[in-house]
């Protein structure tokens, strides 16, 4: 595996919520997923993953969340729209109202904490949404004219680029990535819509939708719609992105 960057001194332990949940016939409850890519991005970057049960109470949750050094969400299936004041669109896809649950409290404690973020694909809507902004709930059904964002893995592998976005020059995400252009895979039929309370746009596709997110006077509190975790062996700035986000979670 390459490794040019340099590790961290310290070994900070990085919360991930737990993925989609799948029926199991034997239990009175789902089964967890979670997406090894994630894990072990953080993991090749220094860091500690812990995948983050559902399920839990709110005391328990927030006892983890206390010995969290950062909190990465990540990627699934759409965010309810009751959270941002929203009826469902037609072309609303599925819903998991225990992930959004889990997720809105824990993105919610580290924005308050100033705990570092890294919130990949669902995670950025998670994220938006947990500082009281909205999202479209299906780009093609509501955004005229705007690119496909929807490749499906089928047809097109997690480390194939398909469309570019472009970096706000005076960003965070560019300061640290050292670019203003970035050609990223993209599997989302949501997006941002209007940014939540102390955030910024900082990267768009040429048709205006938003890519990422940060605010700037967080130790680190970023969002991206693309999957750099899908890119890390084959594109440099994936790993760069997770090793900055890894550096910023050491205490
Ligand atoms: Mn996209």
């Amino acid at each position: 595996m390459p490794n040019s960057t340099p590790l961290p001194d310290c070994r900070p332990l990085i919360g991930i919520p737990a993925a989609n949940q799948e029926p199991n016939a034997r239990a009175n409850r789902p089964d967890l997923e979670f997406r090894s890519t994630y894990t072990n991005a953080l993991a090749a970057c220094g860091a500690l993953p812990l995948i983050i049960p559902l399920w839990l109470a709110d005391e328990t949750l927030q006892a983890i969340f206390a010995r969290l050094d950062g909190l990465c969400l990540t990627g699934g299936v759409d965010v309810d729209p009751a959270h941002y004041g929203e009826e469902p669109h037609p072309a609303l896809g599925r819903v998991d109202a225990e992930r959004d649950r889990t997720e809105l409290l824990l993105a919610r404690w580290a924005l308050q904490a100033d705990l570092p973020i890294l919130a990949i694909c669902r995670g950025i809507q998670v994220l938006n949404v947990a500082a009281g902004g909205s999202l479209y709930q299906d780009i093609a059904a509501q955004v005229p004219g705007a690119l496909l964002h929807t490749y499906r893995l089928a047809d097109s592998p997690w480390e194939r680029p398909t469309h570019r976005v472009r970096i706000a020059h005076d960003s965070k995400l560019a300061a640290l990535l050292e670019v203003e252009e970035w050609a990223t895979n993209s599997f989302h039929h949501q997006a941002v819509r209007e940014v939540g309370e102390g955030f910024r746009p900082v990267a768009w596709t040429d048709d205006g939708i938003i890519e990422a997110i940060e605010q700037p006077a967080r130790r680190f509190a970023l969002g991206v719609q693309w999957h750099p975790e899908g890119m890390f062996d084959s594109d440099p700035l994936a790993r760069r992105l997770f090793a900055a986000f890894v550096a910023a979670c050491c205490p």
